[in-house]
């Protein structure tokens, strides 16, 4: 492909990005793919092209092949898992982005894609009111683009170990402990499991809202200190994942001070982009954030416009991090680097090389503005307060937990008959596998300790009251028709 032809194609890319944005608003497409497994080795060659092909079959094959097998997460009807965000101002960041193929490993690679970065994180620091002892331009902490909120929690565990062995260099490495709790993401087992370390879940409670309380925690470190224990690290969570609930950061981050070198990361991959707006932040402990958390992540990818991938982690100190991770062959060594006049993200995070993920943050920020950003924050958690209010007038349907932000958890629960935890169990099971049937909404599953229940996450930008009305339609349809199966023939 030559510049000319690179210019035409690139064109009808957009084109045809385009008609797809419009076929997702007018519902023409269902959220969630056909494709039967295995549809995609059937329909192409089992070996590379010997001869280079023509662009325009390849374009013409993405449309035909590729598009079918796409679930659409940026479709208004899409209420699972979290969002993940699509704006067009992003997909430029990236397009640019991608044109200049730059691994961003030090400062010198390319300037403007570390200086962005530094630039980007304290202007996102900014407005998620995070304190400035967490800017870059603090000189000590600082804030740095990751992959995933799995990679900010690896290299935070990973800044926290080191911290701590060397305070405590007699301890073993088998001796050390990541604190989690029940409701804590898996990336906390995950570090864990890299790592090689134990991993303890503390546990949590339905009447405390699934958040840990600094009393079950003060417990367990009794408790494995007598063991001759370690724990060194604390994943604490503002937003988890099955509903929404926030760790109690004020009574925890107390207790974790406490325990010499020990440290709290705080995961709000999803709700740490509400922080965003002021009459969020006492319902996300931002107080608490500010005052006790060696590090925060939070995800623009998720609720904060950006598309995949913007995993924003800062630390209070940056040293933690570059004493964790820096190595230095010779050949990696600048002029800049040695003099320590300059970032080298390299050292933040797991591998040498990495993209220039801060242009699309930047395209963001500028065209929404911080007044724009919010509206749209407001906007998905009005939503989801329609949301729960129609269920709240449901005879069929009702809330699980108190709703989290953009955030319901729902079950089917029969006002009549009274019916055991099991029984309930088994009704919403029947539930739950007639609506993941339904391609036009797309909704997942979860379990509360022990409490099977639906989640619906609120967060497309092209979602309306009329696509909640539908989905709570669609949902009050099926919990009818579960409730009549289940009647009509009850487990034995
Ligand atoms: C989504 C989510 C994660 C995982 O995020 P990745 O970026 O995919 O690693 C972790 N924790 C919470 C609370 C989440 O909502």
């Amino acid at each position: 492909m030559d510049i000319e032809e690179f210019r035409r194609a690139g064109y009808q890319a957009i084109d045809r990005i385009c008609d797809m944005y419009y076929a997702m608003q007018d519902s023409k497409r269902p959220v969630v793919s056909q494709a039967e497994p295995g549809y995609l080795r059937q329909a192409l060659p089992a070996s590379p092209p010997e001869k280079g092909e023509d662009y325009a079959l390849i374009a013409d094959d993405y449309q035909k092949l590729i598009v079918p097998g796409l679930t659409l997460w940026q479709h208004p009807s899409f209420f699972a898992y979290f969002p993940t965000a699509s704006t067009f101002e992003a997909i430029l960041g990236d397009l640019y982005a991608t044109s200049v193929p730059n691994p961003g490993f030090n400062w010198s690679c390319s300037p403007a894609s570390t200086e962005l970065e530094a630039v980007v994180m304290d202007w996102s620091a900014q407005m998620l009111g995070l304190d400035p002892a967490f800017y870059n331009t603090s000189g000590v902490g600082g804030g740095v683009l990751q992959t995933t909120a799995s990679d900010s929690a690896l290299v935070a565990i990973v800044a926290a170990r080191a911290r701590y062995t060397s305070l405590h260099p007699s301890v073993a490495l088998e001796d050390l402990v990541v604190y989690t709790t029940t409701q804590t993401h898996s990336l906390g087992a995950k570090a864990a499991l890299v790592l090689g370390l134990a991993c303890r879940s503390l546990p949590v409670k339905a009447e405390e809202n699934f958040a840990l309380r600094g009393e079950i925690l003060k417990v367990a470190l009794k408790e494995d200190h007598a063991k001759g224990k370690r724990p060194f690290v604390l994943v604490a969570t503002v937003g988890t994942t099955s509903s929404g609930a926030v760790d109690r950061i004020d009574e925890i981050g107390a207790v974790v001070s406490e325990v010499p070198g020990m440290w709290m990361h705080v995961d709000a991959a999803w709700a740490g982009i509400a922080l965003a707006c002021p009459e969020y932040r006492e319902f996300c402990q931002l107080d608490a954030i500010n005052t006790y958390a060696d590090s925060f992540c939070t995800n623009f990818h998720k609720w904060g416009l950006v598309n995949f991938d913007a995993s924003t982690l800062w630390v209070r100190n940056r040293k933690h991090l570059t004493d964790a991770l820096d190595i230095t062959p010779e050949f990696l060594r600048t002029k800049h680097g040695d003099a320590g006049t300059v970032i080298d993200y390299r050292n933040w995070h797991l591998a040498l090389g990495r993209r220039f993920r801060s242009l699309k943050v930047w395209f963001v920020l500028r065209g929404y503005g911080v007044e724009g950003f919010r509206t749209y924050i407001r906007r998905s958690i009005g939503l989801n307060e329609t949301f729960a209010d129609l269920v709240r007038g449901s005879s069929v349907l009702e809330l699980v937990t108190t709703p989290s932000l953009a955030l319901s958890v729902i079950r089917v629960s029969p006002s009549i008959s009274k019916m055991s935890a099991q029984e309930l169990n088994v009704l919403n099971r029947v539930f739950w596998s007639r609506v993941s049937s339904r391609p036009e909404i797309y909704l997942t599953q979860t379990d509360l300790n022990g409490v099977f229940c639906v989640r619906f996450a609120v967060g497309s930008l092209m979602t309306t009251e009329e696509h909640i009305k539908q989905a709570f339609n669609i949902l009050t349809e099926e919990a009818e028709e579960a409730l009549r199966l289940y009647h009509s023939t009850p487990p034995a």
